[in-house]
């Protein structure tokens, strides 16, 4: 692949000149195991490893990352000498840390957030990844999968685009192949996109789709508790015959659970049942008079651990709705100045459309 194939751009031809690491060419990480990498680029691929300088760096590259290599003449191992400030990136909370963060992604331009319609779907949670692709810089794209088993696909399409206003939303079904021609217009050359996405929902028989072959290996969806299985990928940058990138790693993988665990309905049902005897509806729980929740912690009755990681989701919700208002206005920014653009464009071939 050459570095255009592999996403490359003005932006990071600017970013790579002014990082100036003598000696180095640009390349992208393709893949990652702990302190080795695969770099791509013009030179073809190889493997790498990190500069000492960089080594518990805060920085340290993931997939999808452009980087500074040095690669030394021969076919020997390469090093790398500078991670590229990201455009996007995809991170989790290193575990056993409260704020550490964890790159998982980067780079990626559009996320395909995909949902099972045969019985799982649920819109509460849609809007947690949506929040989540938001935060990463990332553009979300809402993929509703096996529509075949479901009757009113229609009904949960509208109910899906409220719920994530400017978001597009398809239907469709991996395993049939019906739908995923609205996908063509997300997957154009040089685009990284990125799958995520609960257990089961059909990610790997998405990506079979999109690679045309079965590069990964689909297993029936355990009877027992209709959660799917996967095995992981070969490579994790791979690209696919329409020109895009794909990342699917374990990481990204995981973040699902982490989404899933932090927020999900269950964990706090007991809070929740208390809440509909609050004085206001509106009770935020911390200071209100009439507030059943912590009436109930002052009983006994509610556990106060309990209680006080009940709060600090909230907050953190909270937090994550504010960033994706940010993001929401970066967002219409962007898309105005991109509209502009655009139209200058059109005026030019067709001066004749001027005025009215
Ligand atoms: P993953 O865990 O998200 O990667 O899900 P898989 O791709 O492994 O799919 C889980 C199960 O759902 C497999 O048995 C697939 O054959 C099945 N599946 C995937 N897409 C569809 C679809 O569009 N319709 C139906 N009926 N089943 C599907
Ligand atoms: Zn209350």
């Amino acid at each position: 692949m050459t570095l255009q194939d592999l996403g490359w751009d003005a932006h990071f031809a600017t970013a790579f000149e002014a990082q100036g690491a003598p000696g180095t060419v640009p390349a992208r990480v393709v893949r990652e195991a702990r302190t080795r990498f695969r770099v791509e680029g013009d030179f073809g691929n190889r493997l790498a490893a990190l500069a000492g300088s960089l080594l518990g760096a805060s920085e340290r590259p993931t997939v999808g990352d452009w980087v500074a290599a040095e690669l030394p003449a021969g076919d020997g191992p390469g090093v790398i000498r500078a991670v590229l400030p990201r455009r996007t990136a995809f991170s989790r909370k290193a575990a056993g840390t409260t704020t550490a963060e964890q790159i998982v992604a980067a780079n990626v331009d559009v996320v395909f957030i995909v949902a099972g319609l045969d019985g799982d779907f649920n819109v509460r949670r849609l809007e947690r990844y949506v929040t989540q692709a938001w935060n990463s810089g990332a553009f979300p794209v809402l993929l509703l999968n096996k529509a075949d088993l479901c009757a009113d696909a229609e009904a949960r399409r509208r109910e899906a685009e409220a719920a994530a206003p400017g978001v597009s939303v398809h239907t469709l079904s991996a395993l049939g192949g019906d739908g995923l021609e609205a996908l063509g217009p997300h997957l154009t050359p040089g685009r990284t996109v990125a799958l995520v996405g609960s257990s089961g929902v059909g990610k790997s028989t998405l990506v079979n789709r999109l690679l045309g072959a079965d590069r990964m290996a689909t297993r029936a969806v355990r009877a027992d508790d209709s959660r799917g299985r996967h095995t992981t990928t070969h490579r994790e940058l791979i690209r696919l015959p329409s020109g895009a990138l794909l990342i699917d790693t374990p990481g990204l993988r995981e973040l699902q659970l982490w989404t899933e665990a932090g927020a999900l309905g269950g964990a706090f049902s007991d809070v929740e049942a208390l809440a509909e005897s609050c004085r206001f509806r509106d009770c935020t729980h911390r200071h209100e008079p009439g507030c059943a929740v912590r009436a109930a912690v002052a009983a006994g009755r509610l556990d106060a651990a309990h209680y006080g990681s009940f709060l600090k989701l909230q907050d953190e919700l909270a937090y994550l709705a504010r960033r994706q208002d940010e993001a929401g206005r970066l967002e219409e920014k962007r898309r105005g100045k991109e509209g502009a653009r655009m139209a200058r464009e059109v005026e030019r071939y067709h001066p004749k459309r001027r005025g009215r």
